[in-house]
């Protein structure tokens, strides 16, 4: 097991805080989905446990027991805990199995280790069942945990975790990476980043679904909206047939990349960098007033969907495409 080209940073990081013996008991690792959270914490801890890694690579030898239990799923000293359903919150019960855990004497007589994903599916009554051991770790115990939305962490979680953040991978190496995975598209690499928000491994998955194929649509949708050629119910509820949660993200990255064409034309670092040429050909009947308070009002009613209240979605994109050509305020969105 390897850790992933663009987490190299990171790993060196945290391998010469190990080397200096002053890694804390407690990481918290933040980044974008598809960074590859889990797979760094598993192949961190792996070398941990390793009985003969290789010192200057930081690499497990993956032939020793400890190295051949852990590739087979079986270590006795790593954990993993996440929600019985996804989505789901951690419970309760949960986090005192965990705590019991690590308190336990190690098989191999070096860690207990326990990897939290996602640690924001703590709420506060699991969080204060965490606090205790996070204050006074057991001196075997190393905890991951791994977050994609860190600000939604309770600050007590946060402040007593190092953080170690993975940023967006948009670079050359990612780039490399995702050329030599073979995917089946005919978008670059490079687009197909952007639209993952810097995930790679999301950028694979993203091509296994119809996500990226929605853009055109919605791009299309858009422009007979704005040229008032068709029946903004009729369109709504092809976009409820479509789903909910990505629908709104498309929408609001297209918005966002109609804004930055606006402010900044050919200079305009587009996420859907391959739409450009249609995307140009609309922003010039928009204005820029409009897209900024259209954009504020699909954030708004995307956070009504998630939200407690169970919107109906369909009445949501309805309010969206009916108030595409006459934008309210932003001040009526709050
Ligand atoms: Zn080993």
């Amino acid at each position: 097991m390897l850790t992933y080209p663009w987490q190299e940073k990171q790993k060196q990081r945290l391998l010469e805080m190990q080397h200096q013996d002053r890694l804390p008991h407690a990481l918290l690792l933040c980044g974008p989905e598809g960074i590859g959270l889990n797979e760094f914490a598993r192949t961190f801890a792996m070398q941990m446990l390793c009985l003969s890694k290789d010192i200057d690579s930081g690499h497990a030898c993956g032939t020793c027991q400890s190295c051949q239990l852990f590739t087979a799923g079986s270590h006795p000293d790593i954990s993993l805990i996440e929600p019985e359903e996804e989505g789901k919150q951690l419970k309760i019960a949960q986090i005192r199995e965990l705590i019991e855990y690590v308190t336990l004497k190690s098989f191999s007589g070096k860690l207990k280790i326990a990897i939290i994903e996602p640690a924001d599916a703590m709420n506060r009554a699991t969080a204060n069942a965490l606090l205790k051991t996070l204050e006074e770790p057991p001196p075997q115990s190393m905890l991951f945990l791994l977050s994609h939305r860190p600000t939604n962490l309770p600050i007590t979680i946060r402040s007593r975790c190092q953080r170690v953040d993975f940023e967006p991978a948009l670079d050359q190496t990612a780039i490399n990476w995702l050329n030599s995975q073979s995917y089946e598209s005919n978008l670059p690499a490079e687009v197909l980043l952007r639209l993952a928000g810097g995930g790679p491994l999301k950028a694979l998955s993203m091509l296994e679904d119809k996500q990226l194929q929605h853009r055109y649509t919605l791009l299309k949708d858009l422009k007979s909206l704005t040229k008032k050629k068709v029946d903004p119910v009729q369109i709504a509820s092809s976009w409820q047939a479509l789903g909910s949660e990505n629908i709104f993200i498309t929408l609001m990255r297209l918005i966002q990349d109609l804004i930055r064409l606006k402010l900044q034309q050919e200079r305009a670092n587009l996420v859907n960098l391959d739409l450009k040429e249609d995307l140009q050909d609309l922003v010039n009947s928009l204005d820029l007033v409009a897209l900024v308070r259209n954009y504020d009002f699909v954030l708004f009613k995307y956070q009504q969907s998630t939200g407690p209240m169970n919107y109906n979605v369909l009445s949501l994109f309805e309010e969206i495409v009916v108030n595409w050509n006459k934008p309210k305020t932003a001040k009526y969105c709050l």
